[in-house]
């Protein structure tokens, strides 16, 4: 399909091969849509980033029998935790109120650089859609018809045209920057230090989910299982500076303070990351069409970029589906209608709120809280309403009534 160097017409130009880009991808080849996938790395990144998936993106999977490949490849998490490290108080959601509410009543922990392997090698055997590596997007063009994608490969400047392009190109999005649009919002003044260890926590510390978020004295971390380590999220202490934080000796002391042991942890990976909020003005000029993170970025807490990401994609594919088909070209403008506000209210607040419970330094407020969370969990009603929403059911639901 694709004639390096020469110019070549696609139905859709999919601009970055994230979790994103791949299930647009993988949703346009089951529509027998053509597509192009255009990738700037060589081989598909695996850096640690998302590690889990909500119950609708499973769900969303599963319709491409792609969930059971993935489940087989994660960890399953009936439940997660609110915990007082110290005082071992906790608040426990239970994720089996979601029963009948979905196929995929529990979070599942799997690093998202699988989903994408799973998405690559499904595709690879695409009658419609071809994966382009090494191709970094420099330029997007329109006009009434169509729209033109220039990129780089192999040294050589290649262009392709298509009806329409779909940013997946990421939090640093080469197209919206193309488009004249930045994300507008905040990031916050914390660096959080992610810690790979195959310490098993869950044999010192009684009681652990599989996926934990700790309050302790004067700080606060996280504990998230994969299935072979643990994913520990540590921030600077004090006035400790981010290099001294970095330092392999701090590192260590803060995981000797969760459970200490005679033994040095063993580390695997360190990696310090921002987190932000913020999202783009629009999500379509034109042709061009922005989805994941590349329209909205928000805090890891709560596990949510991704998951919403992957929703943008089904969301924006079927609504292309339809116009590709004859359907008034205003029908991407419900893409934008439906998704901005679900990422607005319900993924950046809910992050924004999920990350301002845990940065909470006050003991008495932290025990409010708690007693606050254990008193809303004891109630089914209460319980289950937010799981919905914690689990990105109500969104999705929600986005579904706007018309
Ligand atoms: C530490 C951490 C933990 C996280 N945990 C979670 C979690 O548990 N759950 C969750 O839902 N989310 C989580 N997230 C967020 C999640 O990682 C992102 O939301 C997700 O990667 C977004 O996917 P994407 O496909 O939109 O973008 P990306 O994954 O960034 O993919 C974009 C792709 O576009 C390519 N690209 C960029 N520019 C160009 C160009 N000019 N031309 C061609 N290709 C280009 C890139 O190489 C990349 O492959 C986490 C993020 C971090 C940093």
């Amino acid at each position: 399909m694709v004639q390096v160097g020469g110019q070549i017409d696609t139905q859709v130009v999919i601009v970055g091969a994230g979790p994103v880009g791949l299930s647009a991808a993988l949703r346009l080849e089951g529509f027998g849509i053509s597509a192009v996938v255009l990738e700037q790395e060589q081989v598909l990144p695996e850096d640690l980033r998302a590690s889990t998936f909500h119950p609708p993106t499973l769900d969303m999977l599963a319709q491409y029998g792609v969930a059971d490949e993935l489940i087989a490849q994660g960890l399953r998490c009936d439940h997660w935790q609110i915990r007082n490290h110290d005082t071992g108080d906790k608040a426990v959601f239970d994720l089996s109120y979601l029963v009948g509410e979905t196929d995929h009543p529990f979070r599942l922990q799997c690093e998202q650089f699988r989903l994408c392997r799973i998405l690559e090698a499904r595709l690879a055997y695409a009658r419609h859609v071809q994966i382009c590596m090494g191709a970094q997007v420099v330029r997007v063009d329109q006009n009434d018809t169509s729209a033109r994608v220039v990129y780089e490969q192999d040294g050589q400047e290649c262009t392709i045209t298509a009806k329409y392009v779909i940013a997946a190109d990421g939090a640093r999005s080469t197209v919206r920057g193309l488009l004249g649009w930045e994300l507008e919002g905040k990031t916050y003044p914390e660096t959080t230090i992610l810690a790979i260890t195959d310490f098993p926590f869950e044999e010192h510390l009684e009681g652990l989910s599989n996926v934990n978020y700790c309050w302790t004295e004067g700080g606060t971390f996280s504990l998230l299982k994969l299935k072979d380590f643990w994913r520990c999220s540590l921030y600077p202490r004090g006035e400790e500076s981010i290099d001294d934080a970095l330092d392999p000796a701090s590192i260590e002391a803060k995981l000797q303070g969760i459970v200490a042991r005679e033994e040095p942890y063993k580390v695997l990976e360190i990696r310090p990351y921002r987190v932000h909020m913020r999202i783009a003005p629009d999500y379509r000029k034109g042709r061009v069409i922005l989805a994941g993170d590349a329209a909205h970025i928000n805090s890891p807490s709560g596990g949510m970029g991704m998951n919403g990401g992957v929703h943008d994609a089904f969301n924006l594919t079927d609504k292309l589906h339809q116009v590709l088909s004859g359907a008034d070209e205003g029908l991407l403008d419900l893409y934008t209608r439906q998704r901005r506000p679900i990422a607005e209210r319900e993924i950046l607040a809910q992050a924004d709120k999920n990350r301002s419970r845990m940065q909470e330094r006050d003991g008495e407020r932290r025990k409010a809280m708690m007693v606050e969370m254990q008193a809303m969990l004891s109630d089914p009603v209460q319980h289950k309403a937010y799981v919905m929403r914690s689990s990105m059911i109500d969104g999705l639901r929600k986005a579904a009534s706007i018309t």
